[in-house]
């Protein structure tokens, strides 16, 4: 679902804000004046009890921007611009990568169901027979639920012929598939088990009150630019996210401070070419199947929540391991930085010491908006190696199979099959597969549903970003049987 509303434009406005101090001559006014000039007094779009929580909620949402999180504050009167400094001093951002901002956390109810004016008090009474629980309670005329006795059944819900009952769902645990991100019972506050956590993003993209957010990398990019050799590599799934074409958004990056500009999609070549290869090799000396190894969400999951799949997961790098792993051949002392969709990438990088870091598509559109930088404007910079139509393709769903099976010597039989989105359904259905049948023996899982064009960390419309990479791959050569990628030519 693509997602563009008041609390992810605050994001992107605050991440802007940060990036536009980083460029200023004198950051620690702006810096520490971003949650006044952001909530004036006069503000009247704000959603919480007074402009002074607004505030504390700017605050703790610039502090992530810069890479800290609500618990990483000892001294509420330390300054945004103290942060700032701290950032610009530390070797490496830290860890976790998520965090929940309490302040921001509206507390949802947990109350499920709930009797809606639409009750017409009716002589029927259907929800109140149909309750185990006897918590349908007549209030003035017409149906209350007891939050004491409810247990979440639903059972009213489907009786009331007038569709009076209704769930309130709390959206960042409804949407997490599965159950890292649960009320703290003392405080009702959302807290996340990152034991649990496979980091897909899903639950920061459904608060409705922007409480859950990433710790940026930003700073740590920004500060290596101009005095390192730092290398920004561009996921396929750049396709529609920033106006402009992607020979401008090479020239942009450069004119930032980035020394060289690689696309993932080479990467991704390597990746299609090597696990069709494991496939055939595997499958060949009899597996039952083998599911792809790219999305780092599906590969926590897997960690986390699945491991009977273990073994059926392929070996293969992933494109920006691939990729990083050509740069730093190249240049050993390179920065390398991923610029992608995802946050759980930020957890890959952690486990593989050749990415240093990893910014998202957002954060990378408040660089330029903050560096002035209008990517439209740029010139088109000369391609040094150009990608597959495969290799750019692994941004959508189908993609890496689609690379896969182009990999393949021709006539290779492969059965493949797909889970478009992981979510509580497709785990279950993923078990099945491990302990019993499975339907193909190629399983290509994404995380997000439609691929890594609907990432979290996107700001384009995946319908419009799919087109532009549709258009993308057709301009693109085809991958040949044992690929055509040559990452040694960067
Ligand atoms: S990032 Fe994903 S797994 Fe982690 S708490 Fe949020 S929804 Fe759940
Ligand atoms: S589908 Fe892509 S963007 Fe989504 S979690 Fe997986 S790798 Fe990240």
């Amino acid at each position: 679902m693509f997602h563009d509303n008041k609390a992810n434009r605050l994001r992107k406005e605050i991440l802007a804000r940060v990036a536009r101090a980083f460029f200023a001559e004198q950051p620690d006014d702006t810096l520490n004046r971003i949650p006044i000039s952001m909530r004036p007094k006069e503000a009247k779009d704000s959603s919480r009890c007074c402009i002074y929580k607004d505030r504390a909620v700017v605050k703790y949402r610039t502090m992530a921007a810069l890479g800290y999180s609500v618990e990483n504050e000892t001294d509420e009167l330390k300054p945004i611009s103290a942060y700032f400094e701290d950032a610009l001093q530390r070797p490496k951002a830290a860890a976790p990568v998520l965090t929940v901002i309490d302040v921001a956390c509206s507390a949802c109810v947990t109350t499920q169901y709930s009797a809606t004016n639409a009750c017409k008090g009716c002589l029927a009474r259907s929800c109140e027979t149909v309750c185990p629980k006897g918590a349908i309670e007549p209030r003035e005329g017409k149906a209350w639920i007891n939050p004491a006795k409810c247990v979440n059944c639903g059972l009213c819900m489907k009786a009331c012929p007038y569709h009076a009952i209704i769930r309130i769902p709390i959206p960042c645990e409804e949407a997490c598939p599965v159950g890292a991100i649960t009320k703290d019972p003392d405080t009702g506050r959302e807290t996340i088990d990152h034991t649990r956590c496979t980091y897909c993003g899903k639950c920061l993209r459904e608060c409705p009150f922007a409480a859950i957010t990433d710790l940026s990398q930003m700073i740590d990019v920004l500060k290596t630019l101009g005095s390192r050799y730092t290398v920004a590599m561009i996921a396929p799934s750049i396709a529609g996210q920033l106006p402009g074409t992607l020979p401008q958004l090479i020239t942009a990056l450069k004119a930032i401070g980035f020394a060289d500009v690689v696309e993932v999609a080479v990467g991704a070549d390597e990746t299609a070419v090597h696990e069709s290869a494991e496939w055939k090799e595997k499958t060949g000396s009899g597996d039952r199947f083998m599911t792809t190894s790219c999305c780092p969400a599906y590969i926590e999951t897997v960690e986390k929540h699945l491991p009977d799949l273990k073994p059926f997961v392929s070996n293969t790098p992933t494109p920006m391991a691939y990729t990083a792993a050509a740069v730093r051949k190249i240049n050993p002392d390179a920065v390398t930085v991923f610029i992608g969709p995802c946050i759980a990438k930020r957890v890959e990088a952690q486990k593989n010491d050749t990415v240093d870091f990893v910014l998202t598509f957002e954060e990378l559109g408040a660089i330029l908006v903050g560096a002035g930088i209008d990517v439209q404007e740029c010139q088109e910079a000369p391609a040094k190696i150009a990608p597959s139509r495969e290799g750019r393709g692994f941004a959508a769903s189908r993609g890496v199979t689609a690379a896969v099976q182009a990999a393949l010597p021709n006539g290779t039989p492969i059965d493949p099959v797909q889970i478009d989105g992981i979510d509580k359904k497709s785990i279950r259905q993923m078990q099945q597969w491990a302990t019993g049948s499975c339907p193909g023996n190629f399983v290509e899982v994404m995380s997000c549903e439609g691929g890594c064009i609907a990432g979290p960390g996107t700001i384009g419309n995946p319908r419009i970003a799919h087109k532009t990479l549709r258009r993308l791959c057709d301009e693109s050569t085809p991958l040949t049987p044992n690929g055509t990628a040559c990452l040694i030519s960067i």
